[in-house]
Parts: C-alpha cells; sequence; structure tokens
C-alpha cells in the first residue's frame, strides 16, 4: 500500500521501517531534521527498563525489546544501547502495590535474577547515595540506558536504506481523506507525538501535552557517577517522580522526574521554572549529596503526549478508514523502539495483536489514571 507516516520520532520511524520491509511504499513526512530538537525521541539518553510493578505485558514487551537492543548493538558500529542494569530503590520498606515491591515479585516469579538491596547495602553498593536516604529496593542487571537522539538518527538513516522517502522540513498541515495535503495514500499513520492533536482536535480530551523538566548537572567527583556504582535509578520514583542516568562519556549526569507534568504546554513555554530548580536542589541534597551544588548544564521541558491512562494509543480511526494513530508514549516508550515498529504494522494493517486492546482507541476516558506503575502518583 502507499503509506504515508506523519511524524519521524521513534514511532513513525520504527513504524515506516517495518512497514517497508513488509513491501509498503513509504513515504515519512516531518518539519525538522531528523532527529527533530523539539521531539521527545530527542535527547542525550532514555532509560530502558522491564520493571513496571505488576504489569506483565509492559515486562514481556520490555523483555522482546532488550533483546532487539542487543541485536541493534550488534550490528551498529558502536552501541547506542548500554546495559548498566538499573536501580529502583525506596525511602521505606518495600509495599505490596508499591512499584518497587510489584516488580519485584513479578520479576522473581519470571525467572530474573535480582538483587534485594538494604539500606545499608546501598551506599556501599552505591557511595553516591546519603546513607538512610533510601532503606530497601533491588538493582536488576537487565536494562540501562540507551542514547535516544544517536538512535533516531541510526533509525533515520535505516528507514533510507530500507527504501522509505524521508520528505524532511514539511509539516503536514491537513489529514484529507485520499491522503495529507497535495499527497495520496493509501493509508496514513500518524505519529505526531504531542503534536498529534492539532491534526486530529478530536483527541483533545484524551492526549494531552504534559511538559517534564530535565536536568543536566556536571558532578566534580565524576567517578561516584560511573555506571559500575551509580547505573540508570529510580529513587522512590512513584512517590519523588526523580529518576536518572550515570554520567555519560562526557561527565554528564542527567536526572529527570517522571511526574504529573505541566498540562497544556505549548512550544512557547518550554522554560524549567525556579520552582523545579528548587525542587530538584532539595532531592539532591537529601539524596546524592556529591551533586547538590553541581551545575546544571543543560535544562529543558521535554514534552509528554500523556493518554489518560498512561498505556501508548496505537489504533485506527474509528470514523476516517485508511487513518491510524500511532503516539500517547506518555513518558515510557522509548525504551520499546525495537518491538513498537512490528506493534504498529501489525495494528496498522489489521493483523491481530495481544495488545491492540491495551492501546485501543478509548475515548471513554474521563479521568486520569496510572498506566505506568514508575509515574508519579499524583499525575
Ligand atoms: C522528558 C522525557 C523523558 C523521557 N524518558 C523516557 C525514558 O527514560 N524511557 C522511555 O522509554 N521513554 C521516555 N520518554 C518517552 C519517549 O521519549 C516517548 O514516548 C517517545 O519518544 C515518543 O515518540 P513519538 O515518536 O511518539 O514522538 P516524538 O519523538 O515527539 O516525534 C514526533 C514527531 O512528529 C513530528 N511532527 C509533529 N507534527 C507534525 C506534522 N504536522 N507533520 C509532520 N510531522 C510532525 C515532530 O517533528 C516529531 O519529530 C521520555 C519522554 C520525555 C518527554
Amino acid at each position: 500500500m502507499k503509506t504515508i507516516i506523519i511524524g519521524g520520532g521513534v514511532f513513525g520511524l520504527t513504524a515506516a521501517i517495518e512497514l517497508a520491509t513488509r513491501g509498503h511504499a513509504v513515504t515519512l513526512l516531518d518539519p525538522g531534521p531528523l532527529p527533530h530538537p523539539l521531539a521527545e525521541s530527542t535527547d542525550i539518553s532514555k532509560v530502558v527498563r522491564i520493571d513496571y510493578g505488576a504489569d506483565a505485558d509492559y515486562t514481556a514487551l520490555g523483555e522482546a525489546a532488550i533483546a532487539g537492543w542487543k541485536t541493534w548493538n550488534a550490528g551498529w558500529p558502536r552501541p547506542l544501547f548500554h546495559e548498566t542494569g538499573v536501580a529502583f530503590l525506596s525511602r521505606t520498606p518495600m509495599q505490596p502495590g508499591g512499584f518497587e515491591h510489584d516488580s519485584y515479585e513479578l520479576l522473581v516469579s519470571r525467572g530474573h535474577a535480582l538483587q534485594r538491596l538494604t539500606a545499608a547495602d546501598i551506599p556501599t553498593w552505591f557511595p553516591a547515595y546519603r546513607p538512610g536516604a533510601l532503606v530497601d529496593g533491588y538493582f536488576n542487571p537487565v536494562g540501562g540506558w540507551a542514547e535516544s537522539g544517536a538512535v533516531i538518527a541510526k533509525l533515520a538513516a535505516e528507514a533510507r536504506m530500507s527504501g522509505v522517502t524521508i520528505i524532511a522540513n514539511r509539516a503536514v498541515e491537513r489529514i484529507t481523506a485520499s491522503g495529507v495535503d497535495d499527497l495520496t495514500a493509501e493509508l496514513v499513520v500518524v505519529c505526531a507525538g504531542a503534536w498529534v492533536t492539532q491534526l486530529l482536535p478530536e483527541l483533545e480530551d484524551s492526549i494531552r501535552a504534559s511538559g517534564q523538566p530535565v536536568f543536566h548537572l556536571r558532578p566534580s567527583e565524576r567517578s561516584l557517577f560511573e555506571a559500575s556504582r551509580f547505573p540508570v535509578f529510580g529513587a522512590d520514583i512513584a512517590r519523588t517522580g526523580y529518576y536518572g542516568f550515570p554520567a555519560t562519556s562526557d561527565g554528564i549526569v542527567k536526572i529527570a522526574n517522571h511526574g504529573a507534568g505541566e498540562p497544556g504546554i505549548n512550544e512557547g513555554d518550554l522554560a524549567v521554572r525556579p520552582d523545579q530548580d528548587a525542587a530538584l536542589r532539595l532531592f539532591l541534597r537529601t539524596v546524592f549529596p556529591a551533586l547538590a551544588d553541581a551545575p546544571i548544564v543543560h535544562r529543558r521541558v521535554c514534552v509528554y503526549a500523556d493518554t489518560l491512562d498512561g498505556h501508548f494509543w496505537i489504533a485506527p480511526h474509528p470514523d476516517r478508514p485508511n487513518l491510524v494513530v500511532a503516539t500517547g508514549g506518555s513518558g515510557h516508550a522509548f525504551k520499546f523502539a525495537p518491538v513498537l515498529g512490528a506493534l504498529i504494522a501489525d495494528i496498522a494493517l489489521g493483523i491481530p495483536h495481544p495488545l491492540a486492546h491495551k492501546f485501543r482507541w478509548r475515548p471513554e476516558l474521563v479521568a486520569p489514571t496510572r498506566g505506568d506503575a514508575a509515574r508519579h502518583a499524583d499525575r
């Protein structure tokens, strides 16, 4: 089928490669160069985890994605997925219903070898942590982080190699009955991230842009933040929102917040507010003393395409034939990149998929609930 993909983030590019590989004639349009500087998928790093509380769907999808990341790494000149392992730690003893507890239980029941960590273990294993700040949790050797912007650049190159026509510097203005703007197509897949409601206003009540603060810090004691003693972490993430990464090769430690976010944000006001800086400093003072006064060398507000239940939105449009929407990453989709293309292609081509129901077209939802157990409880 002659197919148009709107948007060159991780949803658009992986779908384009998969559909082209299945023999469809694919054209992808995006206003940016790829990676687009404002796209969610564009950053120095994204967490790759299989830890999803009691949710076996995302855990299974994550396990498949990890295998995919390793295959991708093997084909790339240098690895872009770094398997440092992940540490999910809690300020109070792990409790049933809590993200750390339920992840631990589910992962152990699936045969994963996790290392439970006591209050004494945590600063011993990870000396950057203030003793007593976090008192329970575990280390999971499976998982780590991916260089997301670099991955997008690789996927764009691979898409071209797979025969995808990428038209950059062109935004789609309108979706028509026969395609987009002056282009015709038999299938249109909208992967426009948080911008989707500009093209499909009927989704305004179901998918909302929410701004999340991201900070890049340069610690003076860099060795404390090397991956071997400072893996990807969630610091009581479901209650603080804070998570972060080991130092990059140029000594940057990224810390961000997987919280409720700033609703209704638009491109004009993507500035981190002073109270968000202050909140970060308080968190650092409490948990990572060696980072408490480290200079912030970059800050950014990055925008989630947030669904009300935190699950992705990958579904055919109920009223517009040959139109499929694939977005709603809700702050946690990048890690699934190696399996996302096949998932979107199956649903776009009407091939049954076990997760189609979870990601269905669901305007009946009215109130926010927490689909991703790691997401801050007050979203
Ligand atoms: C701060 C932050 C931290 C995150 N951390 C993680 C993490 O640690 N782990 C993880 O798994 N996920 C994480 N995520 C989520 C993840 O980044 C997203 O779910 C994913 O990247 C969304 O990809 P996308 O392709 O839907 O959107 P985007 O990457 O935003 O791409 C959408 C594309 O559509 C294009 N577009 C928009 N309008 C049009 C138009 N009219 N015509 C043509 N093109 C258009 C844009 O230019 C853009 O390139 C995070 C997200 C944020 C914001």
